[in-house]
């Protein structure tokens, strides 16, 4: 059993949280800050509970190194503007004066501390620095789904020196949607998944072959499945590599539940850069053309398939949402999904590139956008993450 935020009596007490504010900066400034605002409603219940909260968090990838283009500071600076409250910073995580400053914080105060990874002991779930991240707290609070399938220091490590540990709103709700609400879900189920790489979602894929009723194989990984049947697909993305197993997959839906659903046109171009030469079959793609999007025919199909569905799980882009011109497939279905969520249907949509599309069409009310890309992969797939373990009491 994994406590959370309801259990504990956080009057006074000094929480420390794992959070993940690994968000994109661009000049110095938070470019994308749905990380952050998803974990306010955590932050606000706290310090309403008169808690004091320190935060930590890891930023991009500086192995170890100090790097100022890594600093937390413009992520403090953002939630500060959010929670329209100043926040306390201290530039190391574990450094003596950090210390002294989560322990002379008030009731309703927040101290930040800077990027975990500026120490390689943090990946190495190291155990004295665990013990010196743990100094910051006296209740431990896990908020941090992203990072949430790694077993580091500030969300493995650091939970042995803890009695009160437990997870937040924000991880109550990734469980609730990517795990429990497929043990007994409301059918008919649709997996809808896109983007490029097969291998990434392969075993999404073969556990859903027996829990959805039918799995749309879409974006740029249904030209390996078309490939694996036979038929040319032109310059389209193929993943050589997962040919076999696109065929294992294929064999074994005969005698899963699920029905496999592939795009039966395509919008085609010479490449990415290139305008749309035109709509094509997906039995007729030109030799020299390759899918970016999928056509007008998919796309009715697959908003068939949403509107009869109780639950729909979405994973991959349609198509090369990065570009204009092969946007729209993605675009509709994320219409499509928000739809649905109105009329009272569970939409789930995983983390990563996903998410990140679905907010840039302004799409954003689902029954739940996973804050996590990988960690989210992995609970989907029936995985047991790190970080949740470790919260696990008797
Ligand atoms: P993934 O990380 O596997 O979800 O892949 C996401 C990427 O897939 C995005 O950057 C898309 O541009 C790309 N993608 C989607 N559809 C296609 C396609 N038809 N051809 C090439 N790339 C695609």
């Amino acid at each position: 059993m994994i406590k959370n935020l309801h259990t504990f009596d956080l009057k006074d007490k000094r929480i420390l949280m794992r959070v993940d504010f690994n968000v994109p900066l661009n000049n110095g400034r938070v470019t994308d800050d749905f990380r952050l605002r998803a974990v306010v409603p955590t932050i606000q219940h706290c310090l309403e509970q008169s808690a004091a909260i320190v935060l930590m968090s890891h930023l991009g990838r500086p192995k170890g190194k100090i790097d100022d283009d890594l600093s937390l500071i413009p992520v403090g600076e953002h939630l500060a503007d959010l929670l329209e409250m100043p926040i306390k910073f201290s530039d190391n995580c574990i450094s003596e004066d950090a210390l002294d400053t989560s322990l002379g914080i008030s009731a309703g105060e927040i101290h930040l501390l800077e990027n975990l990874r500026f120490h390689n002991e943090e990946a190495e779930n190291d155990s004295q620095f665990s013990m010196l991240l743990a100094k910051h707290g006296e209740v431990f609070i896990n908020e941090a789904f992203g990072t949430a399938h790694r077993a580091h220091a500030s969300n493995v490590g650091v939970v042995n020196h803890f009695k009160q540990k437990g997870m937040g709103f924000l991880m109550e709700k990734e469980l609730k949607y990517l795990k429990d609400s497929f043990d007994h879900p409301r059918r008919p189920v649709t997996l809808i998944l896109g983007g490029a790489k097969i291998d990434t979602k392969l075993s999404l894929i073969l556990r859903f072959l027996n829990k959805a009723d039918t799995i749309i194989i879409s974006g740029g990984m249904a030209f390996t499945f078309i490939k694996a049947k036979g038929q040319e697909v032109g310059g389209s993305l193929i993943d050589e590599k997962m040919i076999s197993s696109a065929k294992q997959i294929m064999d074994s839906a005969k005698n899963d539940r699920a029905q496999l659903i592939y795009p039966s046109d395509f919008v085609c171009s010479r490449n990415m850069d290139s305008k749309p030469k035109g709509v094509y079959s997906w039995r007729e793609i030109p030799k020299d053309l390759m899918g970016l999007d999928i056509g007008p025919k998919s796309i009715e199909r697959f908003k068939k398939i949403i509107s009869s569905s109780n639950t729909i799980l979405w994973n991959g882009p349609m198509g090369v949402f990065e570009k204009e011109s092969y946007a729209e497939g993605t675009k509709i279905i994320a219409e499509a999904l928000s739809e649905v969520t109105e009329a009272g249907q569970t939409t789930i949509v995983g983390g990563g590139d996903t998410a990140a599309a679905v907010r840039s069409f302004g799409q954003d009310n689902m029954s739940h956008v996973s804050t996590g890309g990988g960690a989210s992969l992995e609970l989907l797939s029936g995985e047991t993450l790190p970080a949740f373990t470790a919260l696990e009491s008797l």
